[in-house]
């Protein structure tokens, strides 16, 4: 599938998020000839920019972060940049600024029936106010528009939210961003699982113990403190991501193999996922924290949360679901982790022993690892870990995308597989209420550990399982 002709809006095109990985994810995509034929992207900002000036922003932000991964060159870039446009003066529902005349001038160019696609690269507070302004201008019949995340800091922001933007919009015109689905490895969960007899007859409660979500980070909140202090780990990643992977990796088997039957698949284990109890949950801060220039002083903001969740199906009743992700913690990695039970009549007899494991490592270009058990070779009865390996680039003529690149592509397909819907966000805000409303103590850990020790209950029997040999 291709796209037709295509205005690309990108709004807050000055800002941080354009420069780090929209722009590098339109520019990836255009070194793997997946851009519609005809395009125009306009940049849209408050003040005004010549348009040499922004082409000039571009290739300096695209020649950072973009040259020299997934195929991107300086002739890929050199190639985008006379498809750039500026649009300033704002856009706000009383004045448009030059936007208007800008997406009539590229439609002249490309073509009247070119599709418009708003993409939202702007601080969060102002998704209300630009959604509002695309009403007033009359821009939102038969267009695409994508919220990035957070789409809503609480219940009823979201509801507020939610609720302007399907005035404004249809669902299927919707595309709210969470990255963790647009990742490789993410997009490969079910294909692998429901592919392969001997991975599928094993995913439910019959045979797995436990699943770990484990996404520890070794940086810090860097200079995003300020938007940090307001958000924590809770907001930042388990409500959002980490609960979109659970559900992908929960799903039951969709009616045929659509997007929308996906997503609708996705949606339905959401709707069963329990709410959170609080005393399933460990938050932590890590030590050194409050001294961050732009964190509030006796700042309560979690850097680290660690949680237990039930999904109420006939396929994972009983088993599991641990989340764990921080800050400035011993390592960082993505793993996904189906935890085996002990087959009967093993000759493992040892109940501390490595438990059998299936591993999707969600960073990079991802990969596939399962923990077996061997006998040691040689005159041996002692038993040993081993490991199975894929590395996903290492499949036959494998063309990774970086996550951005996957789902800007399928925005402009018009595919909303691995977008998150109004239903499923709302389910996961209901799962999250009982630990908004009454929060969990909050723990110090030092840097550089892997959080607070209570938060190793969480994961009992087996403990955070970290030791990977080739992760
Ligand atoms: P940002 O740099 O703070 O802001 C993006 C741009 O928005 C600004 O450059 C500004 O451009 C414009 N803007 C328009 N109206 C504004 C207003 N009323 N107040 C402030 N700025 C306004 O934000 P960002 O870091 O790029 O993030 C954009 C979105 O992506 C946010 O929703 C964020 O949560 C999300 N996100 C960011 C990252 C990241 O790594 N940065 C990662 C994941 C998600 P003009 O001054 O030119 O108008």
């Amino acid at each position: 599938t291709s796209a037709g002709p295509t205005v690309f809006v990108v709004y807050g095109a000055s800002g941080d998020l354009a420069k780090r990985l929209v722009m590098p994810g339109f520019a990836a995509l255009a070194a793997a000839g997946l851009l519609p034929d005809q395009w125009v992207l306009i940049g849209s900002g408050r003040r005004a920019t010549p348009v040499e000036q922004y082409r000039e922003h571009v290739r300096d932000g695209l020649q950072e972060f973009a040259r020299g991964k997934n195929g991107v060159t300086d002739e890929v870039i050199e190639s985008i940049l006379p498809g750039l446009r500026f649009a300033g003066g704002g856009f706000t529902a009383e004045d448009p600024g030059e936007l208007l005349d800008a997406i009539a001038a590229a439609k002249d160019e490309i073509g009247s029936d070119a599709q418009v696609v708003h993409y939202l690269a702007l601080p969060p507070t102002t998704f209300v106010d630009y959604t509002r302004a695309i009403a007033a201008h009359g821009l939102a019949e038969g267009t695409r528009v994508v919220y990035e995340k957070p789409y809503g800091t609480s219940p009823q922001s979201f509801e507020e939210l939610d609720r302007l933007v399907l005035s404004v919009f249809e669902e299927q015109q919707v595309f709210r961003i969470d990255h963790f689905l647009g990742k490789e490895a993410t997009q490969q969960l079910h294909v692998i699982r429901f592919a392969n007899r001997m991975i599928e007859q094993l995913w439910s409660n019959e045979h797995v113990a436990q699943v770990q979500i484990d996404v520890p980070e070794v940086l810090g909140v860097d200079d995003r403190a300020t938007f940090y202090d307001e958000t924590g780990a809770t907001l930042d990643m388990l409500v959002t991501h980490l609960l979109q992977v659970a559900a992908e990796v929960a799903l039951d088997p969709p009616a045929d193999w659509t997007s929308d039957a996906l997503a609708t698949a996705r949606e339905a284990v959401l709707a069963k996922v329990r709410p959170i109890d609080p005393d399933e949950v460990v938050l932590g801060q890590a030590v050194g924290y409050q001294d961050l220039e732009d964190v509030r002083d006796g700042s309560s903001t979690d850097t680290f949360v660690a949680a237990r969740v039930w999904v109420d199906t006939e396929r994972w009743s009983g088993v599991p679901f641990v989340l764990r992700t921080g800050k400035k913690l011993a390592e960082s990695h993505q793993h996904v982790t189906l935890v085996f039970k002990r087959p009967l009549n093993s000759p493992q007899k040892d109940d501390a022993a490595a438990p059998e494991t299936l591993t999707f490592t969600l960073s990079g270009n991802g990969s596939l690892f399962a923990g077996v058990t061997a006998r040691r070779p040689g005159v041996s009865d002692d038993l040993v870990p081993g490991n199975l390996y894929l590395d996903l680039a290492d499949l036959p003529n494998a063309e990774p995308l970086p996550p951005y690149a996957a789902l800007l592509r399928d925005v402009l397909i018009g595919d909303r597989a691995l977008f998150t819907t109004s239903d499923g966000l709302r389910d996961a805000w209901r799962v999250a209420a009982p630990m908004l409303d009454c929060r969990p103590q909050l723990h110090p850990y030092e840097p550089g550990t892997w959080g607070p020790a209570e938060a190793e209950a969480i994961a009992a029997p087996y403990g955070w399982l970290t030791e990977h040999p080739r992760a």
